[in-house]
């Protein structure tokens, strides 16, 4: 049976890749300090194959017996938590990725890095392809992220190349679904939050600002595959579907079937204007790509949202 580490394992994305590793057969050693996570998320994964240990993967990590795989999804993850705590974005971006290469070698287990869009910054080539470098400002406000995933891929291609360590990337773009937190300040969250409680919609600038929205187990599938392949270089794991935060919001009210109105708001600095994977890679390398469209998903997570708030 493979034995798999995930840090950051009560998160948004690392509890769903701890029911992923579960139902292909895994045992799960799921590690979070619960900061921006949630006991919540994990709490139906009580069992034999699965245990939580509560621990601030920045600080050594020790894990008894072998393991297979070490997936490293530690991080505050949305703009409004990552601009909270940027020292500790920092940190584990440093730290707690060398942490977990160092347990990678040690154990001789594969090593995947949660990376992220952001290293392209507001970036100047769109879409987005893995061979673009990246447009991102090194003090600016969400610097703290950029900088420490962009450190993070330099650190893991070190080990792949000193050490031989066994790695992937994974550049993730946006993601929407079930687990993603209510007060995480996204997008998504704020207008479903803002739609089910009749506030208006803060939408931020004029909204034509573009992202492109990818449906949670369609995201884990394509980690889940690239984990499984040989890839060492990064690989853009993403909806190419791409749309503004003004439609959206307007998306979102219909199907919420509120009658909240949308506002704008000043726009967040450094914000980027465009954001687009370029998925070519993925397609090839793992014969991926998302299987479930915008109204499906966005259904589903209505209700979850929903069911946070009490509402049924
Ligand atoms: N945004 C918005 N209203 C909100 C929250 C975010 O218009 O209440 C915008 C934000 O300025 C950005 C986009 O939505 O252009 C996506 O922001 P999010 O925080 O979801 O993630 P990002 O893609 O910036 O990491």
């Amino acid at each position: 049976m493979p034995r798999s580490l995930v840090m950051g394992g009560a998160g948004f994305l690392g509890s769903h890749l701890c029911d992923r590793l579960l139902e292909a057969g895994h045992e799960v050693i799921c590690m979070d300090n619960l900061v921006t996570g949630s006991a919540d998320n994990i709490a139906h994964l009580a069992g034999d194959r699965f245990q939580f240990i509560n621990h601030d993967v920045t600080r050594t990590i020790q894990v008894d017996g072998p393991l297979d795989y070490v997936l490293n999804f530690a991080s505050p993850a949305s703009p409004v938590n990552y601009l909270k705590l940027p020292i500790a974005t920092l940190k584990v971006g440093s730290f707690g990725t060398h942490n977990a290469l160092g347990l990678a070698r040690a154990k001789k287990a594969v090593f995947l890095m949660a990376s992220t869009s952001e290293v392209y910054g507001d970036p100047k080539e769109h879409p987005q392809a893995e061979t673009y470098w990246g447009n991102v400002n090194p003090i600016g406000p969400r610097s703290v992220y950029d900088e420490a995933k962009r450190y993070a891929e330099a650190l893991t291609m070190a080990y792949h190349r000193t050490h031989q360590v066994d790695t992937r990337i994974a550049r993730i773009f946006n993601t929407y679904g079930p687990r993603m937190g209510i007060d995480d300040g996204r997008a998504i969250p704020n207008f479903f939050k803002q739609a089910w409680t009749g506030k208006d919609l803060t939408v931020y600038g004029d909204g034509r600002q573009t992202r492109s929205f990818c449906y949670v187990t369609d995201l884990i599938e394509g980690i889940y595959r690239l984990l499984l392949s040989s890839e060492h270089d990064p690989v853009n794991i993403g909806n190419p579907k791409e749309m503004n935060l003004l439609e959206m919001a307007e998306k979102i009210l219909q199907v919420t079937g509120s009658q909240s109105k949308i506002v704008f708001k000043p726009l967040p600095t450094d914000d980027p204007k465009v954001r687009q994977p370029n998925i070519a890679r993925a397609r090839e390398l793992l014969q991926w790509q998302p299987q479930v469209d915008l109204d499906q998903g966005l259904r589903v997570t209505s209700e979850y949202f929903k069911s946070q708030l009490g509402g049924d």
